[in-house]
């Protein structure tokens, strides 16, 4: 095949069935941050068909080389990893098989553009330069890139620019979205937990109830958000769990609670981080009780180059065409740790492949029981990765 656009958008249209079929098959299997070994061992042999050559870094990490004629090098992400969360019932052919896992986020689909992007890069005879695929491990935490990118996976070989897609449920199948700049948010976890007296439902007098300092705790903390946070710079704290208590007549001796702090300005992200743990205990001691909080520092933000961006666009228009192509408005303040993969400097960009299709039900947000994406987007990354790497390659 040559490597020219005509020929990149029809080779990745080609390959439509394929990535289909890789699609469903790491659906069926998901798997958890670095116990990706089945789907590590499919890319695998997926490789190996294709003759294109690989390692193994960091466990279940897999980096394949394709190597070329001049001396640029540009690296493609993609992440492996699902979520537990339980599938939502009635999808047909391509369910998860594993009970209380699935690929709730849409990383089946980034393994299979990426797969369907190492066969379309397989059949160039003599490509232009480098292309170095980083399957990695571990998005949904505790995180992949760091630890490949400590594995010196950016030493050999040593890439131009680094280029990754997140497919999106916010845009219709097969748009591109992209932005320079801010792209996602900062992600820090934590973990409160209050720490009451145990005691009989009907004498309260003689507990601490924690269960309603909880209920305080989690109203003043959004309080927080509205009052302490200049109103044009957004941030997010979301309590994603809430545990105490084992029946109606009984006050629970403990309440946990865990959250996350989500921003794109440093001095918000400082400021929640050290005002959620000191509200949660200036109201725990208010009521008599203690708190124990755990607050684990997560992504930071991420920033996609701005001329890598403003390629990628350019990129995106010549292989989908210009109505296809959209500049998003506004960062998303998921986490991502794909930036991490910049941190030697090297140039980094994502972009949004839309995967809804609101005629067939498909618009389910990210990490819920009934998300699920329009698979005949995904040719449309296959083809805006190879545009980007013919055009980055020269
Ligand atoms: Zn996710
Ligand atoms: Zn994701």
């Amino acid at each position: 095949m040559e490597f020219d656009t005509a020929s990149i958008r029809a080779g990745a249209a080609q390959l439509t069935e394929r990535i289909r079929e890789h699609r469903r098959t790491v659906h069926r299997h998901p798997e958890l941050g670095f116990a990706e070994h089945r789907t590590a061992a499919y890319v695998e042999s997926v490789l190996d068909r294709l003759g294109v050559e690989h390692r193994r870094v960091v466990g279940t990490g897999v980096v394949a080389v394709l190597p070329g004629s001049g001396p640029r090098c540009v690296g493609v992400r993609a992440d492996m990893d699902a979520l537990p969360v339980l599938e939502a019932a009635g999808r047909l052919g391509y369910r998860s098989e594993i009970e209380g896992l699935s690929h709730a986020c849409g990383h089946d689909g980034h393994v299979a553009v990426a797969l369907g992007l190492a066969e379309l890069l397989a059949g160039v005879p003599v490509l232009p330069g480098t292309v170095a695929l980083y399957f990695q491990p571990a998005e949904e935490g505790p995180g992949g890139a760091d630890p490949m990118v400590d594995a010196g996976v950016l030493d050999d070989p040593v890439p131009d620019a680094i280029v990754a897609l997140h497919v999106s449920s916010r845009y219709p199948s097969g748009t591109v979205a992209l932005r320079s700049g801010p792209m996602t948010g900062s992600d820090d976890s934590f973990t409160i937990t209050v720490h009451g007296v145990g005691g009989h439902a009907a004498h309260p007098e003689t507990a601490v109830d924690p269960i309603p300092i909880a209920a305080e705790i989690v109203g003043a903390v959004q309080h927080v958000v509205t009052r302490e946070i200049d109103p044009v710079t957004p941030v997010v704290v979301t309590f994603g769990s809430i545990h105490g208590g084992s029946r109606h007549n009984v006050i629970a001796p403990t309440v946990v609670l865990e959250g996350t702090i989500r921003t794109l300005h440093a001095h918000n992200r400082e400021l929640l981080v050290a005002r959620v743990p000191e509200v949660a205990q200036a109201i725990a001691s208010a009521h008599r009780a203690t708190t124990s909080v755990e607050m684990v520092r997560g992504y930071p933000v991420g920033n996609n180059d701005a001329s890598l961006t403003a390629l990628m666009a350019l990129a995106a228009r010549a292989v989908l065409g210009d109505t296809r192509v959209v500049a998003a408005s506004a960062p998303s303040l998921g986490g991502e740790d794909f930036y991490a993969f910049g941190q030697t400097g090297v140039p980094v960009s994502m972009f949004w492949l839309g995967v809804a299709d609101a005629s067939r039900g498909i618009v389910a947000p990210h990490h819920s029981p009934a998300f699920d994406l329009a698979e005949e987007a995904l040719p449309a990354g296959v083809a805006v990765f190879a545009e980007t790497i013919c055009r980055l390659l020269g």
